[in-house]
């Protein structure tokens, strides 16, 4: 059991920083760290060292690293490499991260407590929303029809396929859904939306928009051919995705993969569901 009162936010990206804003305004003392390119908070230490050292516990960015080494760090130039320094910087303290079996491989964290944020239910559910908001501008500043009244089909009915079809039926889309459970099909036709088994998405569908939610290749050249030649195609599915890009560009086909839509989209929002998903570890505890 341990109380957060004072919080060391190193790296991240503008979801961090709304985090620590909001955390400041619970009461926490949210420190700042290699984000001295944001202008909507100051940093009050010069080495991480200190910083960490006058805090309870230590918050790393979503994601933890692009490159695999360094910590991801676009608020700042600084590079901090993933390594025994670092870790034994931070190890004393309790770390909030996110990919922790990265984390683990870069040094000895054997006697850190790791909470691993991205790891959680809560978090995964609430991230669909922005999410599928996120896909819905996309689809809106790139298709050339109205929603309202487009034939879509959602690959995948899980956290995002049940948030997006919501969405789409409320604005007025016809909604097609795929999904492998027979008691997600069940929940489709329920919802107003016409369930087909994912296996025959490639029987063909004159389809307006397409949005892939299943991180597994499921358009591929053949699937493309039949349901995509004249469709907008949106990959929300985490690299590598589970559209074949290379051949949509090939067949003319607008094939979009849109990536880490909670922070680009409702940075404020992502925030706020990463500092109640940490505020409900540090509960369980
Ligand atoms: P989820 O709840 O696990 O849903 C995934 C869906 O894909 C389920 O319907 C699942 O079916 C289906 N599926 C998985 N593997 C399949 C396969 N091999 N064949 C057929 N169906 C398969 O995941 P989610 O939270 O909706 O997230 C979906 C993807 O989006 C993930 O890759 C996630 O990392 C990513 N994501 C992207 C963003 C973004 O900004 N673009 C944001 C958050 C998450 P079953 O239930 O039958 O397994």
């Amino acid at each position: 059991m341990f109380d957060i009162n004072k919080v060391c936010i190193i790296g991240g990206d503008k979801r961090q920083v709304y985090m620590g804003l909001s955390m400041i305004k619970d009461g926490i003392n949210s420190v700042f760290y290699a984000m001295d390119k944001c202008t909507m908070i100051d940093e009050d230490y010069s080495s991480l060292e200190r910083a960490v050292e006058k805090c309870d516990c230590v918050v790393l960015p979503m994601p933890l690293s692009k490159d695999g080494e360094t910590l991801f760090t676009p608020l700042s130039d600084m590079k901090i490499p993933l390594d025994s320094t670092l870790c034994d910087i931070i190890s004393r303290k309790p770390i909030f991260c996110t990919n922790s079996r990265l984390l683990k491989r870069t040094g000895d964290y054997s006697r850190a407590v790791i909470f691993d944020y991205l790891d959680r239910e809560e978090l995964a559910v609430l991230n669909a929303v922005p999410t599928a908001e996120g896909a819905l501008e996309i689809a809106m500043r790139n298709s050339p029809k109205t929603i309202s009244g487009s034939s879509c089909l959602i690959a995948g009915y899980g956290r995002i396929g049940k948030v997006l079809s919501k969405l789409l039926y409320a604005m007025g889309a016809h909604v097609t859904v795929s999904a492998r459970k027979i008691n997600d099909l069940t929940w489709i036709r329920l919802n107003g939306c016409n369930p087909i088994e994912t296996s025959e998405i490639a029987k063909g569908g004159g389809y307006d928009i397409i949005f892939n939610t299943i991180p597994s290749m499921i358009f591929d050249r053949n699937t493309l051919s039949a349901v995509a030649k004249n469709a907008l195609v949106i990959d929300l599915a985490s690299a590598p995705g589970g559209v074949d890009f290379d051949e949509a560009a090939r067949m003319g086909i607008k094939a979009i993969h849109a990536l880490s839509l909670p922070g680009k989209v409702a940075p404020v929002t992502a925030g706020e569901i990463i500092k109640n998903t940490i505020y409900n570890m540090v509960r369980e505890e």
